[in-house]
């Protein structure tokens, strides 16, 4: 799942980027509103929610919201604002963000609220479960056989990215887009070393690999047998 958080004072961006990375995002930061509105129109179908400032130097917090609007209605958008009073909340909602938070916040509260508004929209399941292997999104744990396998952060990514795609082909491509930031380089060639590392501690020896490699394309979990 990837996040782009458009912020401009780094002590609030930067606790958000750690936090948000160590539950498996990756994250894109802005830290001006120039910076934020060129990053949403250029990757706001790769953005699974939005955090915007509310003032911001440059292009403000309503304004990128109101351009990715125009190309996007799904993709979820948090407020994040100093301004308290009800009539900027309205007038936030009213142009197309889905929540605000009043700084300063609880980082578990904004991760509550994105869950919220990621299930709202996408559907999004908190347990996914095949074979023995058990994900649970909520808790952020991983067993086998009900034993917790501990994976890295990006092992964690890539196998929810996985799993929500369960089924179908999840193309090199669009894996780099969901699980890397934008910072990373293009080489798709760092997934497959998270791959196999996902393989050895989720594969049995004597049976098929749960992650199917589609030559040339790149990897599926197909639906229980
Ligand atoms: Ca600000």
């Amino acid at each position: 799942m990837r996040i782009l958080i458009v912020e401009d004072e780094s002590s609030i961006s930067g606790f958000l980027k750690e936090g948000l990375e160590e539950e498996g995002f990756a994250v894109d930061l802005a830290d001006n509103g120039r910076k934020g509105l060129e990053l949403a129109m250029d990757f706001v179908n790769e953005y699974d929610i939005i955090l915007l400032d509310w003032m911001l130097p440059g292009v403000s917090g309503i304004e990128i919201c109101r351009s990715v609007r125009k190309v996007n209605q799904q993709v979820p958008i948090i407020f994040l604002t100093a301004k308290d009073t009800i009539d900027d909340t309205v007038f936030g909602l009213e142009n197309g963000a889905n929540d605000y938070l009043k700084k300063p916040f609880a980082f578990e509260e904004l991760l509550a609220r994105i869950r919220v508004l990621m299930r709202r929209t996408t559907g999004e399941q908190s347990v996914f479960k095949i074979r023995d292997i058990k994900m649970d999104l909520a808790v952020y744990e991983v067993t086998k056989g009900g034993k917790e396998i501990i994976l890295t952060q990006k092992e964690f990514a890539l196998l929810e990215f996985l799993l929500r795609n369960k089924g179908k082909v999840c193309r090199r491509t669009r894996i780099m887009e969901k699980v890397w930031d934008v910072h990373f380089d293009k080489d798709t060639g760092v997934i497959d070393v998270f791959i196999n590392g996902l393989r050895k501690k989720l594969d049995d020896e004597d049976s098929e690999s749960l992650i199917q490699t589609i030559r040339g394309v790149g990897y599926r979990i197909n639906e229980d047998e």
